[in-house]
């Protein structure tokens, strides 16, 4: 006898992290290139003492730190194992086998296999010709069974982002027993005042009857804790309380809730940090325009090349010069912004490419 596995996941691709090389420059997981700061780094070391004992399952402090900084109540947030975790909580909260999520297509690479692994059914709605995403096709594409919906902002992989009026005619059409899930990721990155916060967004909503809103932020990327598994949910108090019920016990460790408190207190130094990560990505931008690329404008850590079937060759090409990149098959790479030295390493390989 072998063991029977639910026969619907053997199709069911894994998720394709980006890779490391030995020896080469790796901008292929939106990761800040920076390292901890020391505070953090000592704030680590110091829980790192205690890990004989389980952590704070609710993350009390981190919460209680969180609710302050957003001006949310503590009932309305979750922390998760990163908020790739939050996002199938969010699809395990709310959809059965019966239900359905739609999300834009491309995006993040999690959506599908997570919906998935969860049993609902899946509904991808491609981006518009400028990389962004069709809002009107995505609230055309729900239907009654459609339980959650993410919207990527800015979207990975392609960085564009959406305007406040834009998500507020969106929200608009969902159904009320729809959950809006805005991913704000890489929120942290955004220059374009037009770029609304999610959460100043959800907390009109709410204020105006509209439960069916929630975000999720991260301390992965302009926080740089991606290796600890961070990240947080903000929504009404019934879908924060459902989250925290089908919650893993302790997933959120006792190190990473401790750095994640040291980034808080460190927040000024590493929202400049992300300023200058900006700065770069339009100087990044600018370079690979005149290099005869087209980049759609983005609000992330990270550029979009929709290099159509030569992304393989482009890859090969960036590998080859010790530059590690995000590539998705037929479609585009996607490139991390780093270090200025290691933007210019990608740059010099992006123009020596043959087009
Ligand atoms: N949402 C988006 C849009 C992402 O790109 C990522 C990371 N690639 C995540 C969520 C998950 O981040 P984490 O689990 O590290 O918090």
């Amino acid at each position: 006898m072998t063991v029977r596995t639910r026969a619907d996941l053997s199709a069911l691709p894994s998720y394709v992290p980006g890779k490391t090389v030995t020896g080469a420059i790796k901008l292929a997981s939106n990761e800040v290139s920076a390292g901890p700061l020391p505070s953090v780094v000592r704030a680590i070391a110091d829980a790192a003492t205690a890990v004989n004992r389980y952590p704070d399952t609710a993350a009390t402090e981190l919460v209680a730190r969180l609710g302050d900084k957003l001006d949310v109540p503590t009932g309305q947030l979750a922390v998760g194992c990163g908020s790739v975790t939050l996002c199938q909580q969010l699809v395990q909260a709310t959809c059965t086998e019966a239900d359905e999520v739609v999300f834009p297509w491309r995006s993040f690479e999690a959506y599908p296999i997570i919906t998935a692994v969860v049993g609902a059914g899946r509904s991808r709605v491609p981006l518009t010709a400028g990389h962004g995403l069709d809002l009107a096709a995505m609230a055309a594409a729900i239907t009654p069974r459609t339980r959650l919906v993410f919207v990527c902002n800015p979207n990975n992989p392609t960085g564009t982002a959406l305007r406040r009026a834009e998500i507020e005619r969106f929200i608009e059409q969902v159904p009320a027993e729809t959950l809006v899930v805005i991913d704000e990721a890489y929120k942290e990155f955004v220059d374009d005042p037009d770029v609304p916060d999610g959460v100043e967004l959800a907390k009109a909503q709410w204020a105006a009857g509209r439960d069916n809103v929630a975000v999720l932020r991260t301390f992965s990327k302009a926080y740089g804790l991606a290796g600890l598994r961070v990240g947080y949910a903000v929504g009404s108090p019934e879908v924060a309380e459902t989250l925290r019920k089908v919650y893993v016990p302790f997933s959120v460790n006792a190190l990473a809730q401790a750095a994640a408190l040291a980034s808080l207190d460190a927040e000024d130094e590493l929202l400049a940090r992300c300023r200058a990560i900006v700065a770069e990505r339009g100087r990044v931008r600018g370079e690979l325009q005149a290099a005869g690329y087209e980049v759609p404008e983005s609000q992330a850590n990270f550029v979009w090349l929709p290099l159509g079937e030569r992304t393989a060759e482009f890859n090969e090409h960036c590998l080859a010069q010790k530059v590690v990149v995000r590539a998705f098959a037929g479609d585009g790479a996607r490139v991390t912004i780093g270090e200025p030295d290691e933007n210019e390493a990608f740059l010099a390989a992006a123009r020596s490419f043959a087009r």
